[in-house]
């Protein structure tokens, strides 16, 4: 059927003739009559439209249209958040969800979300509660901090702490620590958001305690030390530590606010950040950091230090804004009565001390269910953005699929579930890292397909 545009958009069939065909029987029965209309006209107007752009050079036939109406109700009946093997060799990867939780912490959230709460009600006086009471004192434990706040993600809790305790004043910070910490999220606008003037000190390499010293006047009230998380400055450089900023801060009467951004509460083989835990024994007043990196919670962020910085922060309108969700504050505490109870027993510290050994293993079985490809050895990651000095050996499965790594990789992404591996060397690559054993069979099984 080929014909000017007009010509074929009016040979376009009516919905109600497409539903009459025997084709719509199975899927009207399936999915409801009128579901099925609906979605014959969506498909008929995108068909016009790609008649009209030219993209088309002729009218699909009945069935056609018909399995393109099935496809579009198969989409729209599945959720857009999928679950998604990561295969690429970053444990803390930031677009797939960073760190799995501990099925702990999963009840939790579902005891939460299924009935009432005590969220922000106190059982002993009926009175008004505070909506992290339950897990402020484990914070505390955890970290040997004074007092501890969590709100909705590391940015917020910097963005707050500015906020509340910079008073319209001055923040300095090394121009090494100016990062772009992910998003378009960069420290000099977050300090500009919280209303505080940034002063800019040292160099990009080198910033040392004297530069400091020096740009200290009346109107400073924060020296805000931003830990390098996912970049590093290697060669001719030097940082000045916590202990000396902390003597200064003191000296001066300011607050010093350390942004760690992994939360890392226990010292942990193999990991080189520094711990919550170290930073305020070496006096930070403040750290703040995320509930999704190293901790291996929820989204979240805390912020941690002396209770005379937090009260500030506590009273601020912006805490409003930034608070936890219910689900999540299950979350949250849940994750940390583990790493206060059973460490081992935190999802993401499982991964990351799983040996090479381990890994090897799971590569063989992988290639054993499948029956082809070839283990190789890679250097896996802590953290994509975040923690890019964190690797550690591992192992892949390396495949050569026949339409090439670019077109296997998109089908396993679109697949179900969704895998996401990595290509190198023109070579598709599963990284077994943050695999689990269980996921092996139907990561064989999403493999399959890609090979002869
Ligand atoms: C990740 C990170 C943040 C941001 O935390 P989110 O929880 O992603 O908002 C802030 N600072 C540093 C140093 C980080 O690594």
């Amino acid at each position: 059927m080929r014909g000017s545009g007009d010509d074929l958009l009016r040979r376009l069939p009516q919905v109600q003739r497409l539903l009459e065909t025997p084709e719509a029987d199975a899927l009207a029965a399936a999915w409801g009559r009128p579901a099925l209309a609906d979605a014959l006209r969506r498909t008929l107007d995108t068909t016009r439209t790609h008649l009209r752009a030219g993209f088309l050079a002729e009218i699909p036939d009945p069935a056609a249209l018909l399995a393109r109406a099935a496809a579009d109700l198969r989409a729209r009946a599945e959720p857009g958040l999928r679950r998604t093997l990561n295969a690429t060799g970053i444990a803390l990867h930031t677009n797939l969800g960073r760190a799995p939780l501990a099925p702990e912490a999963l009840d939790a959230t579902a005891e939460a979300g299924r009935a009432y709460s005590n969220l922000e009600f106190d059982l002993e006086t009926g009175a008004r509660g505070s909506r992290t009471a339950a897990i402020e004192p484990l914070l505390r434990e955890l970290t040997g901090a004074e007092a501890a706040l969590a709100v909705n993600n590391g940015a917020a809790a910097i963005l707050l702490a500015l906020a509340a305790l910079a008073n319209n004043g001055e923040v300095i910070v090394s121009r090494g620590e100016l990062v772009e910490i992910g998003g378009g999220f960069r420290i000099p606008d977050v300090i500009r958001q919280g209303g505080a003037r940034l002063v800019e000190v040292g160099s990009t390499n080198k910033t040392r305690l004297s530069d400091y010293r020096a740009a200290i006047g009346p109107e400073t009230r924060i020296l805000l030390k931003v830990h390098q998380s996912n970049f590093r400055t290697i060669g001719f450089t030097a940082d000045t530590p916590i202990p000396d900023l902390a003597a200064l801060a003191r000296e001066h009467n300011l607050l010093l606010v350390a942004d760690l951004g992994s939360g890392l509460l226990h010292e942990t083989p193999g990991v080189a950040e520094p711990t919550l835990t170290k930073a305020l024994a070496s006096g930070a007043d403040l750290v703040t950091c995320s509930g999704d990196k190293l901790l291996g919670g929820p989204q979240a962020g805390l912020i941690l230090g002396a209770a005379r910085a937090l009260d500030p922060i506590r009273r601020h309108p912006l805490l409003r804004a930034v608070r936890l969700d219910k689900l999540v504050l299950a979350a949250l505490e849940a994750t940390l009565r583990l790493h206060r109870d059973a460490p081992d027993r935190v999802p993401i510290l499982r991964i990351l001390a799983q040996t090479e050994a381990v890994l090897a293993a799971r590569a063989d079985r992988l290639r054993a269910l499948l029956g082809a490809g070839e283990v190789i050895p890679t250097i896996a990651f802590a953290g994509g953005g975040s923690l890019p000095e964190e690797r550690r050996p591992s192992r892949a499965l390396a495949l050569d699929p026949p339409g090439g790594p670019d077109d296997a990789a998109r089908r396993l992404r679109t697949g179900r579930p969704a895998v996401v591996g990595r290509i190198a060397d023109g070579r598709l690559l599963l990284d077994m890292l943050a695999i689990a054993d269980d996921d092996l069979p139907e990561l064989a099984s999403a493999l399959q397909p890609l090979l002869p």
